[in-house]
């Protein structure tokens, strides 16, 4: 008898399970359900090129529109399952249809916060996760002008920035923190940031909280714990994601996400989590970690369709990740802690160098800005566990290749 592989989102992590299923062979029924109106697409373009308006609509999809039919599998686009029944096998969807499964993947990936602030809820206020949230916000930027406040100097706020003042808008950036991006970059390199917008001339509100969104019927003006007040058309929250476990609490065992083991198998049998959700027991690095990026649900959702079919696999890619804001282009790879100490090869003034985080003489991350070629380099040295001489880490005379061999 034919089985059944049930996929429940349909995003970049869900969107590769499907693929590789395939690839691999599977003949069996594969459903994919999504809760947004969209076959799966990736996400990095929306707060980038497609935001600006330099990426048509079909651009981000990972497929074409009939890929899906072509190759056998049941797209449910708009649909929300509401639950998982474990003992029927069977997720059950809004409105109650029963869809069972044989082999199940949670690949559901992360919502963004909202600050529970006064005024939240106006006209005008974005986050910005989907299609339709940036589309939302690329009309404002179509128009060229007007003042954007973003609240939250993470990666998506600082990229909104940066794309919305690349297309001729004033903008605003509050953080409660002193510097952007600090808690996973640390002091050098958030001032880096932090000059890199000041030099387009973003305002940078650092060290402030905002108390407030205020306007009649849609945002006008934010109010930050200062006492300042920004006048604004628009406003984007930038204030991370939380996995998004609904379907799984309760059922399976979560923490911070789904908790899945090296092979992306969560506490229940036959039931596996992928990408943003997935709380993953890291094989190399030696502990629990969940990313939130592009290349772990690209990868992590081909090597759950292999488990799904019963090979031997684990996870083993230490996280990777890549941010663009104006010409300043960056790929990080590994896992620092905040505590780490950082060391430069190049001179960050310059714009062009890698910096790398240390503990206990071993490379944790490096960051490559405007430097290229070099990450695999990085991983490797991530991945090793071996101690490294940072004399010749840091001595850009040294093949980074040489270092890491
Ligand atoms: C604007 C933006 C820019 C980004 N830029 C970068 C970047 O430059 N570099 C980088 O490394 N990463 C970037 N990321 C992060 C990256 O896009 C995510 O890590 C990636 O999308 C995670 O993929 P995923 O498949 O795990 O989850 P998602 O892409 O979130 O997909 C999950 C899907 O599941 C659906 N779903 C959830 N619950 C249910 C349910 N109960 N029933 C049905 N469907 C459900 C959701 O609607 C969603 O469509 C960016 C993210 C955003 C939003």
């Amino acid at each position: 008898m034919s089985s059944t592989f049930v996929i429940v989102g349909a995003g970049m992590a869900g969107g590769k399970a499907v693929e590789t299923l395939r690839e691999e062979g599977f003949d069996g029924d594969v459903v994919l359900i999504g809760a947004e109106p969209e076959r799966p697409y990736e996400r990095p373009p929306l707060s980038k090129d497609y935001l600006r308006g330099e990426t048509e609509r079909s651009g981000p999809y990972l497929q074409e529109e009939g890929w899906y039919a072509d190759n056998g599998v049941t797209l449910r686009t708009g649909v929300r399952a509401e639950r998982i029944d474990l003992s029927a096998r069977a997720v059950v969807l809004e409105g109650g249809e029963q869809v069972a499964y044989d082999r199940l993947l949670l690949s559901t990936g992360a919502q963004p916060k909202r600050l529970p602030l006064p005024g939240a809820d106006l006209d005008g206020v974005h986050v910005l996760r989907t299609f339709a949230d940036s589309d939302a916000i690329r009309a404002m930027l179509e128009r060229g002008s007007g003042h954007l406040a973003v609240i939250g100097a993470g990666w998506i706020g600082c990229e909104v920035a940066a794309s919305a003042r690349q297309k001729g808008l004033d903008v605003t950036v509050i953080e409660p923190l002193e510097l952007p991006l600090l808690r996973v970059l640390g002091p050098d390199l958030g001032a880096f940031y932090r000059d890199v917008h000041a030099a387009q001339g973003v305002k940078m509100l650092l060290g402030t909280g905002v108390e407030a969104i205020e306007g009649s019927g849609r945002a006008e003006r934010v109010r930050t714990s200062g006492g300042d007040t920004i006048d604004c058309d628009a406003v984007v929250m930038g204030v991370g994601v939380a996995p998004d476990i609904a379907l799984a609490d309760g059922v399976l065992d979560v923490d911070n996400g789904i908790l899945v083991d090296a092979g992306l198998r969560t506490s229940a049998d036959g039931v596996f989590a992928a990408g943003d959700v997935a709380n993953h027991d890291h094989p190399v690095l030696r502990e629990r970690i969940r990313v939130e990026h592009w290349a772990n649900a690209l990868e992590q959702g081909p090597v759950a369709a292999r488990a799904m079919l019963g090979q031997d696999v684990v996870y083993d890619k230490v996280p990777y990740f890549f941010s663009d804001q104006y010409d300043v282009g960056m790929e990080y790879a590994g896992n620092a802690r905040p505590d780490d100490e950082v060391v430069f090869r190049g001179s960050v003034g310059s714009g062009e160098f890698i910096a790398f985080w240390l503990r206990g003489g071993r490379v944790t991350a490096g960051m490559n800005v405007n430097v290229w070629d070099v990450n695999e380099h990085i991983q490797e040295l991530a991945r090793s566990g071996a101690e490294v001489d940072r004399k010749r880490l840091t001595d850009t005379d040294v093949e980074l290749a040489e270092v890491a061999a």
